[in-house]
């Protein structure tokens, strides 16, 4: 069986991992000349978002054998919104190493696998049609939304301007600190992971702007918290995110940030591009429905991406009373530890205190 892999990030290294498993060797067309982020991403994963299984490292471990080391455990999420600061503790999930060094999530997936691979390689989007004939199956994992808007697939797509920092001083390692400050970043958040006790990344998401406005809000945020003359170096990304009409069209598949699976809300993929690749892996070489099995990670993104909408007419003060109350022992508990109450569910308390407050 001949399947071609466009793509050698998290979406698409996991793909080969399964196909490898189910007896394929794919070929991997890859654009860079490395494994991995040029820059060094950190990458978070908080348990509470699972839609599939409550400790995703885990579940990949004892179904599929996947061996993944993460940097550390998330074990303090600080929220601060307005004068208001919630903390919950316990083991709330991941941090990833995410640049091409060998610790890097992507580093060690591309260590597990066998493919022929080709580096330096970049597959247009008008070339898709071609590489889908000559081989059985093709697997879209560009982590961008250009094949799938060539295709007319998209049925929205997001841009989010991003800056990123690393900064020098003295952090508590697993502890998170995220600031819902609109006056920092709109609709949107920032938030710093911490890559050792003398470093950390901070990464400041706002969407819909130029990357010169990106720039006001950088110095708003770094200069009300006082942290502008810590950075080592700063660099801006962009992230893309879409949601699809379908996940494959023929022989083509479309998976991980190019497939949908990354919520236009947090920017959460990681973990979606993992299953995402094993379920395109399975529904090629085994024939499973592809639709079926990716279903509970589109239901997610779709509901992830209602409490952005209704994040988009939040302002500072609805954010401080919902961070209040997701900080409450009782709620925490059940957000954090045991996701029993979905982050999306706040889309509907967010909505109540803004009709309660037009009343
Ligand atoms: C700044 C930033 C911070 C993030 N933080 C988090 C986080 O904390 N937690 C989390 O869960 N998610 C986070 N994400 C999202 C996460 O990175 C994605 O969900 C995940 O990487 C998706 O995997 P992917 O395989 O779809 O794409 P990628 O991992 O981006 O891989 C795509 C690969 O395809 C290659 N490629 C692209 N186009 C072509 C082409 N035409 N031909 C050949 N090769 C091509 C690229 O070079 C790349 O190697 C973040 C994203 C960004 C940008």
């Amino acid at each position: 069986m001949k399947v071609a892999i466009i793509g050698a990030g998290v979406s698409g290294l996991s793909c080969a991992y399964r196909l490898n498993q189910l007896g394929v060797r794919p070929v991997i067309f890859e654009r860079r000349p490395i494994i991995g982020e040029s820059v060094n991403l950190l990458g978070v994963h908080l348990n509470c978002f699972n839609h599939l299984f409550r400790n995703p490292l885990h579940f990949f471990e004892k179904k599929y054998a996947l061996n993944i080391k993460p940097l550390t455990e998330v074990r303090r999420l600080v929220m601060i919104a307005q004068d208001r600061e919630v903390a919950v503790t316990g083991r709330l999930g991941h941090i990833f190493n995410r640049g091409s060094a060998r610790t890097s999530l992507e580093y060690q997936l591309f260590s597990q696998i066998e493919a022929e691979l080709y580096m330096d390689t970049y597959i247009f989007d008008s070339m898709v049609e071609d590489v889908a004939k000559q081989f059985d199956s093709v697997v879209v994992a560009t982590g961008r939304t250009d094949i799938p808007d060539y295709f007319g697939l998209s049925a929205e797509s997001t841009i989010i301007a991003i800056r990123s920092g690393i900064m020098d001083g003295k952090y508590e390692q697993g502890k998170v600190i995220s600031w819902v400050k609109t006056d920092y970043s709109r609709n949107l958040f920032i938030y710093l992971v911490p890559s050792s006790e003398r470093k950390a990344t901070i990464t400041l998401m706002v969407d819909n702007i130029s990357m010169n406005d990106l720039d006001l809000y950088w110095r708003k945020t770094v200069t009300t918290e006082a942290i502008a003359n810590n950075f080592l170096e700063t660099w801006d990304s962009e992230y893309y995110s879409c949601r699809l009409r379908k996940n494959r069209l023929g022989n083509i598949y479309f998976i991980g940030t190019a497939g949908g699976m990354t919520d236009d809300y947090f920017g959460f993929g990681i973990i979606n591009a993992i299953a995402g690749g094993f379920f395109a892996a399975e529904a090629i070489a085994q024939g499973k429905s592809f639709e079926r099995s990716i279903k509970p990670i589109i239901t997610q993104v779709d509901q992830l991406h209602n409490l952005r909408l209704m994040a988009n007419k939040m302002d500072s003060k609805t954010w401080k009373r919902l961070i209040t109350i997701m900080g409450m022992p009782g709620i925490s508990h059940a957000v954090y530890k045991h996701s029993l109450v979905k982050f999306h569910h706040f889309g509907a308390l967010a909505g109540f205190f803004m009709k309660s407050d037009n009343r």
